[in-house]
């Protein structure tokens, strides 16, 4: 499961992938029997939807006849959400611990299956970057709820953020921390910092932090170049809702639909 996280690393290799995927067809859903690695219940589970991708918002969402994010299984008995297969007994017990309190209990009767991924997590001490990219997910599932959406976009900008501080500081000096930043996955979250600025309605920050990133020749190259215009281009119309990043290119402004 902790490759999911790994296709979002690179918005240009999604672009491409996406162009790819627009003929692909999704799986077939069928429900597979799973058992909760916490309570042990066995209980049947969906594992995905059929569907075309048919694009990808500026969040990353991918568009079409598409389930997004993908579906996760969660168990109707202790109501852990089961995102990830390789955990070890430590993890577990770290888990059932954190799934039996009341406040995750709480998550789990009112929020997303991706908003409950992140707070588990966080119990288990996940990067910030891992933890990002779950509360964007939640945003997606929850973006017909105000609150809750502005509360997802909040925490997702929160780790991005927090992800971006740290590699910068180790970035000169990868080999101090052992692991090396990947440039694809920095890239990828300094452009969701401007797009989740912007969601929420933080314009004046969103163009400050977008025009910090023009002149890095990392991002002078489309399709990034055109997507940091774009984002740009919103944030003076104040322009907070979703967007296709097909509307990015010159092409796809002109052919795409509106979304207001
Ligand atoms: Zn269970």
């Amino acid at each position: 499961m902790s490759g999911n996280w790994r296709v979002w690393s690179a918005v240009g290799a999604a672009l491409a992938l996406t162009a790819l995927a627009a003929q692909a067809q999704g799986v077939k859903q069928v429900d597979v029997p799973r058992i909760c690695p916490l309570c042990r219940t066995t209980f049947a589970a969906r594992t995905a939807g059929s569907g075309t991708q048919m694009g990808m918002r500026l969040d990353l969402k991918p568009l079409g006849d598409i389930e997004a994010p993908w579906p996760v299984a969660a168990c109707p008995q202790c109501r852990f959400v089961l995102f990830e297969d390789q955990l070890d007994a430590p993890a577990l017990a770290k888990l059932r611990r954190y799934v039996d309190t009341p406040v995750y209990q709480a998550f789990a009767a009112a929020r997303s299956s991706y908003f409950l991924i992140a707070k588990l997590m966080l119990a288990l001490t996940a990067s910030d970057l891992e933890v990002a990219h779950a509360y964007l997910k939640a945003s997606w599932q929850e973006e017909t709820d105000a609150a809750r959406l502005h509360e997802d976009l909040e925490l997702s900008l929160r780790h991005f953020e927090a992800y971006l501080q740290e590699s910068a500081g180790r970035g000169s000096a990868p080999q101090a921390q052992g692991e090396q930043v990947d440039p694809d996955d920095f890239r990828t979250a300094s452009i969701l910092k401007g797009e989740l600025l912007r969601r929420l309605g933080r314009f004046d920050e969103a163009v400050a932090h977008l025009e910090q990133l023009r002149p890095i020749p990392a991002f002078q190259a489309k399709p990034l170049s055109e997507i940091l215009a774009y984002e740009t281009t919103l944030c003076r119309q104040q322009d907070a809702a979703p967007h296709g990043v097909e509307e990015a290119s010159p092409a796809g402004k002109a052919g795409a639909p509106g979304k207001e």
